[in-house]
């Protein structure tokens, strides 16, 4: 029995793989500089981006503050809102799925299922991710929050969500997602049910013990028994 009428998936890390294509994206925008590129320096570009994220989705700094400084942090002294323009340009290229993304979308096919994808990511690279997946096959809309003007956890985010599928009863939706600070605390401010995943035998992420998470699943098979219970 389909429990939920509503699914909001978050994009990275949760359908689609956000590390490969950060590599792919990476490599191609140092190689446009004429540098190369060693693991520990992707490693450290990682770190840095993650960070500047967070301090983003906290309103610490601009959108075009992080654009700029992941670059200059992690490159020194680069001009990083045109190595960023090459970054942008490459990651916008490319969509990878997770491992066995595509056959669980294909699995919870479902007249009376809709699925939507909510991200916190660039509206041109993630319209450009999703376009080159053929994520659309299987999602009904897209929510961006550059587009939205709104970041999850904002609850105006999942207000603006709600008010767009049309239905505004919350017990009916459920939040899927990999990260606690912008998904499970959306779906917690917003009043929907959630859950947190992590891809088979990837770990949750700490911190979960102080949130009310409804479920909790690892990998593909595990989600499909939440939302099919
Ligand atoms: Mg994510």
């Amino acid at each position: 029995m389909i429990r939920y009428s509503y699914i909001l998936f978050d994009l990275d890390e949760t359908l689609l793989d956000f590390k490969q294509s950060e590599q792919y994206a990476l490599r191609g925008a140092v190689r446009d500089f004429g540098m190369e590129c060693s693991p520990e320096t992707e490693e450290r570009y990682s770190e840095v981006n993650k960070s500047l994220w967070l301090r983003f989705e906290k309103g610490e700094i601009s959108r075009e503050e992080l654009k700029r400084m992941r670059f200059e942090i992690t490159f020194g002294d680069v001009d990083g809102p045109a190595m960023n323009e090459r970054y942008m340009y490459h990651l916008s290229q490319c969509g990878f799925y997770l491992p066995g993304a595509r056959e669980f979308l294909e699995k919870i096919r479902n007249p009376d299922l809709r699925l939507f994808v909510i991200t916190n990511g660039l509206a041109y690279t993630q319209n450009g991710r999703i376009k080159a997946s053929g994520l659309l096959d299987y999602v009904e809309k897209v929510f961006i929050s550059e587009e939205m003007g709104r970041v999850k956890p904002d609850p105006d985010y999942a207000d603006m969500v709600i008010s767009s599928i049309g239905d505004p009863d919350r017990s009916r939706y459920l939040v899927v997602g990999d990260s606690i600070s912008s998904d499970i605390m959306l779906a917690e401010n917003a009043g929907m049910d959630c859950c947190l995943f992590a891809a088979e035998g990837k770990p949750f992420p700490r911190g979960l013990e102080m949130h009310d998470i409804t479920y909790k699943a690892n990998g593909y098979d595990e989600l499909m028994a939440v939302i099919c219970q």
